[in-house]
């Protein structure tokens, strides 16, 4: 039944720049059935992981987020982009191929201990998902997984999480 979900990803060249292959996921989305197996197949994973947070990553990160902190009785927060959160932050800068770029996270958003599991809609460089973890990390969060919908293990992302965080992904390139 995944399979038919995985077809609703749609490859589009060159975006947002030369050479990038973007894995767009609004096919998926808007197919019903698609959206409630991916979801599924998530909850079947961490059901028993008593997880507190699901923490979501902006913004993509959020559409699979939301639902499934909904269904598995976990709360839900918000790693962002600098600038939008309202409250007291904790701030990671991480590097992209050029310069680099900021998440931020409530500081009282993860209590001590508690049982965190990070969602993005893909793993690449696995730079992203290093920083959301280091968030989660300084406020005493425990981490249970990094959960994505999409790995592209071309880029290694896996390896760069791999001694401090498991790793799961529903479809791998
Ligand atoms: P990285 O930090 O390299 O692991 O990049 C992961 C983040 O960039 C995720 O939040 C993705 O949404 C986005 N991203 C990176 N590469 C792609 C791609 N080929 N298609 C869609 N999104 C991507």
């Amino acid at each position: 039944m995944l399979e038919q979900a995985k077809q609703k990803i749609r490859n589009i060249s060159n975006f947002p720049k030369q050479g990038i292959e973007f894995k767009d996921i609004t096919p998926l989305l808007k197919d019903a059935k698609a959206f409630h197996d991916v979801i599924a197949a998530f909850v079947q994973k961490f059901a028993s992981e008593q997880i507190d947070y699901v923490v979501a990553i902006e913004s993509r990160g959020y559409l699979l987020g939301a639902p499934l902190a909904y269904a598995l009785g976990a709360g839900l927060v918000v790693v962002r982009k600098p600038g939008k959160l309202p409250a007291a932050v904790e701030r990671v800068e991480y590097a992209l191929e050029y310069g680099t770029d900021a998440l931020e996270i409530h500081q009282d958003a993860v209590e001590k201990g508690k049982r965190v599991l990070i969602v993005d809609d893909l793993l690449a460089t696995g730079g992203t998902v290093a920083a959301a973890c280091e968030l989660v990390s300084r406020l005493g969060g425990k981490i249970v997984s990094a959960a994505f919908l999409i790995e592209l293990a071309d880029l290694h992302g896996r390896q760069k999480l791999a001694d401090t965080t498991k790793v799961f992904s529903l479809f791998t390139y």
